[in-house]
């Protein structure tokens, strides 16, 4: 039976676009712990007479999404007012978008499947309330933060073409990454720049009905329903039963001016948008020669990608500077500068010091501890690759080990780790490599 089912998920993400301040008026936008209502002004405390003011950074923000989202952007835009009623939405609505979006039709390209964009609008945030109480007198109060009230937010809803929780994960961070590419949002979900509602439907393997909703609010909702998640109890809740368009009774905001988007600025904004991940992830296997999963992990992150790009043109070595960006560099979410990147590269390469020690070398480049040519002759650590400075070992440890050089030479080939653990001792720096190409000559 089980397979005769199949799940099917739209996703509303909400994005705060990268502004100094809020959607409607001039209040900063603040910090997370910042005292409450200490960024808050008339405006977004939805005092009465007085009016909002659209925020250009805001708009300009939303386009470049929309563009790189490939959206198409309609001549005319407008705000609208969704009303309802909730302690921490001082204005009894916020101002969201209705029929008019800045922008619809849209997609976003994962690994081998398309996901459609129906569209990218802006809206505002509401407030925040907090909770506390004292079970033992039943003493329950409620306070009100409005410094998140009207702070900026793009709304991206897809159509429900993602079919499993592993599709709808990279989805988002498919989305989080272009948005950090193009500079619209920082998108950290730790600080709710992100935040994703997954609306989860199942049906019938072949069926075209979208069935009952459950929209999941707030992750990092059978009547239709929306539920929220504990992140404590790993389980959802529900919220309250899934309301209708209808019962936000939408109408135009009669307080701001239908916007009309100047072509010439989209073309402008079209124009400058960087190299997106999908493409940039194509080019890296292309140009580098970087196998599939190398690429989307580099490409992942705009300021690796500049890094690796950069260190490979200084190294040579595509595929040695992949390994090392992924193995070392993102990990330790600490960059080198590419040039010394690419000298430690260079360096474990050509043999002149190990890999080990091209990590530690390069820990200690990041730390400030200076090049790596500097760190390598602080530290000894270059290796004795000269073949004939090599050779006078060789031929000392041959000359010592006289049992074991008759054990070879009669066929015994374990007796060459005897041999090397004597040019070790004579010699730590010895680069095992040269020395036992050395011994094969000598010994022949
Ligand atoms: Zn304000």
């Amino acid at each position: 039976m089980a397979e005769t089912w199949e799940v099917v998920i739209g996703m509303e993400v909400h994005v705060q676009p990268r502004t100094r301040t809020k959607m409607f008026c001039g209040c900063a936008i603040g910090q997370l712990g910042d005292p409450p209502n200490s960024n808050v002004c008339e405006v977004c405390m939805g005092l009465p007479g007085v009016l909002p003011v659209i925020n250009k950074a805001a708009v300009e923000a939303c386009l470049k999404t929309a563009l790189a989202l490939g959206c198409e952007i309609p001549r005319h835009t407008k705000f609208d007012r969704k009303n309802y009623m909730y302690p921490d939405l001082p204005k009894g609505y916020q101002i969201s978008q209705y029929d008019l979006p800045i922008s619809i039709n849209g997609r976003l390209e994962l690994d081998g499947r398309r996901v459609r964009i129906r569209r990218v609008h802006l809206e505002e945030d509401t407030g925040k309330l907090i909770h506390a109480g004292d079970k033992l007198h039943k003493a329950w109060e409620s306070f009100v933060d409005l410094n998140r009230a009207g702070v900026p937010l793009m709304e991206i809803v897809t159509e429900p073409d993602i079919r499993s929780a592993d599709e709808a994960r990279d989805y988002a961070q498919a989305l989080r990454t272009l948005l950090r590419t193009i500079g619209a949002s920082e998108a950290e979900m730790e600080k709710g720049q992100l935040r994703a509602e997954p609306n989860i439907s199942i049906r019938r393997y072949g069926s075209d009905d979208l069935g009952v909703k459950t929209e999941l609010k707030n992750i990092n909702s059978v009547v239709q329903e929306t539920r929220g998640w504990s992140e404590s109890e790993q389980r959802t809740f529900s919220q309250r039963s899934k309301e209708f368009a209808e019962d936000y009774r939408y109408f135009p905001e009669p307080d701001l001016p239908p916007l009309e988007l100047d072509r010439a600025w989209i073309e402008e904004l079209r124009v400058a948008l960087p190299e997106l991940p999908a493409s940039r992830r194509a080019r890296l296997v292309s140009e580098y020669g970087l196998p599939t999963s190398d690429a989307a992990q580099i490409a992942a992150d705009r300021e690796l990608a500049d890094l690796f790009e950069a260190a490979a043109k200084f190294s040579g070595e595509g595929k040695q500077t992949a390994n090392w960006v992924i193995g070392e560099v993102a990990p330790s979410g600490r960059y080198p500068s590419p040039t010394h990147l690419a000298e430690v590269i260079t360096l474990v390469g050509s043999g002149r010091i190990t890999r080990d020690q091209g990590r530690e070398v390069l820990a200690e480049t990041i730390n400030g501890g200076g090049s790596p040519a500097e760190i390598v002759a602080k530290r000894g650590f270059a290796q004795i690759s000269n073949e004939s400075e090599l050779r006078t070992i060789v031929e000392a440890v041959i000359a010592g080990n006289p049992r074991a050089v008759a054990d070879y030479r009669a066929g015994k080939k374990q007796a060459l780790q005897a041999l090397m653990a004597d040019v070790r001792k004579r010699a730590p720096q010895a680069n095992p490599k040269v020395a036992s190409a050395l011994f094969l000559e000598l010994l022949k």
